[in-house]
């Protein structure tokens, strides 16, 4: 095939793709056809270096051994029964899930806003259940994102994703990420009626910011005095991301409830609601998912989990982590006026822009582009820094060379 014809067939591609998907994402007009390790392929052979993954989910990049054997392995033995029957692949991920967390017990789901719903719900039953609450109040954060569904956008922190959307779900009331002064006058205005307080560990699609330990010391507290549960959101920082298995460990607490999804099946969707057995409320009938917990998701998860573990793939989160972080803040010191700060955990690590600097957080994304390098904003004004957990220090320079050319070109 020569290099125009394969042009042409992606040209083609992307007109039809508009023609028949519905317009729901700001797509980059490159169309992705194969992957290894950290880096993609687009259609006309041009080579990325991966830093996307997915957003946050190909744990252990493209093509990788392990999962290719789990999904190979897995599709000729039993993809899929109902949860009407036990399978064993879905008990071993419970158990690989409740020996390296906090929780006692597993619910498993598809997605994110999937796992953040079933939260949802199981701090709602506990509410009406074990403390007699009829109108339920959940408390979350502005800035945060916990899903698309209507629950979840009401949820979410953040009115863009809410409005044209009304009405959403009552029941929930929101208070500034970070601020222990703001979330004690909630927990009082609501006293008789808290039921849950559910947070991210560090809110990625809200800027890449971390949670303050001495703020998540007080959400427990206040938490344990009200009765209220604390959920975590895990979806985006949890299985390793943040240099530790679970980005509450950074924090110095523990939840009741928490979330997985993104990263745990390493791309292959799958979501995860873990929960503490004092809250372990939910009977026969009172939630379900067709296809969550399969066989198929799950035997690829463990596979993700146990390559996790054999490779020290955490620990290569952390260290990869200081050298992005200390690479992109020796870059960022030489344009003050540009770059605002380098912010994250292990390997979710945010460019900050002065909101000031005309700069935006895509024109970072287009220069990467133009480079070879996949990134993804988180606001207008962070460019996020989400690589695969496999990520090579020679990777990791790469991408810092690539940032360092971007802005010299931009001044
Ligand atoms: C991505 C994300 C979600 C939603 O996950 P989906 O799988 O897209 O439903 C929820 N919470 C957080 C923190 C996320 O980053």
């Amino acid at each position: 095939m020569t290099t125009t014809l394969v042009k042409e067939t992606f040209l083609a591609g992307t007109a039809e793709f508009d023609q028949y998907v519905m317009n729901t994402y700001a797509r980059f007009p490159i169309a992705l056809e194969r992957g290894s390790g950290c880096k993609v392929w687009d259609s006309e052979g041009k080579e990325y270096l991966d830093f996307v993954a997915g957003i946050a989910t190909c744990t252990l990049g493209h093509a990788h051994p392990a999962m290719v054997k789990a999904v190979t392995e897995q599709i000729q033995k039993l993809h899929h029964v109902s949860n009407l029957y036990y399978t064993a692949s879905q008990g071993e991920l419970a158990k690989w899930l409740v020996q390296n967390s906090c929780a006692d017990k597993a619910f498993f789901c598809n997605s994110g806003a999937e796992a953040n719903e079933a939260a949802i719900k199981l701090a709602r039953k506990y509410a009406h259940v074990k403390l007699g609450i009829e109108q339920p109040v959940i408390l979350t954060a502005h800035a945060s994102f916990h899903g698309r569904t209507l629950a979840t956008i009401t949820a979410t922190g953040q009115p863009k994703y809410q409005k044209n959307f009304t009405p959403l779900v009552p029941g929930f009331d929101y208070v500034p990420y970070n601020d222990i002064a703001a979330l004690e006058t909630a927990v009082a205005k609501y006293d008789g009626r808290l039921c849950a307080v559910m947070l991210e560990a560090l809110q990625g699609e809200g800027g890449v910011c971390p949670g303050d330990r001495a703020y998540f010391q007080r959400v427990r507290q206040l938490c344990d005095e009200s009765k209220a549960l604390l959920i975590l959101d895990e979806v985006q920082v949890g299985m390793g991301r943040s240099g530790k298995l679970w980005g509450y460990e950074n924090l110095g607490i523990q939840p009741d409830i928490f979330t997985s999804a993104k990263g745990l099946g390493g791309g292959i969707p799958i979501g995860a609601m873990m929960c503490k057995s004092s809250c372990d409320l939910f009977e026969p009938g009172d939630h379900a998912s067709t296809f969550g917990g399969n066989p198929f998701a799950c035997s690829v998860a463990i596979a993700v989990a146990k390559t996790l573990e054999a490779d020290n793939l955490i620990a290569n989160a952390r260290e990869r982590g200081q050298q992005l972080k200390d690479g992109l803040s020796s870059i960022a010191a030489n344009y003050p006026d540009t770059i605002d700060q380098v912010r994250g955990w292990g390997l979710i690590v945010g460019l900050v822009i002065e909101e000031s600097a005309t700069l935006t957080s895509r024109d970072v994304v287009q220069a990467g582009i133009e480079r070879g390098l996949l990134l993804v904003p988180a606001g207008p004004k962070v460019v996020r820094f989400v690589p695969p957990l496999i990520v090579t220090a020679a990777e990791i320079d790469r991408s810092i060379e690539i940032i360092a050319e971007a802005l010299s070109q931009h001044h």
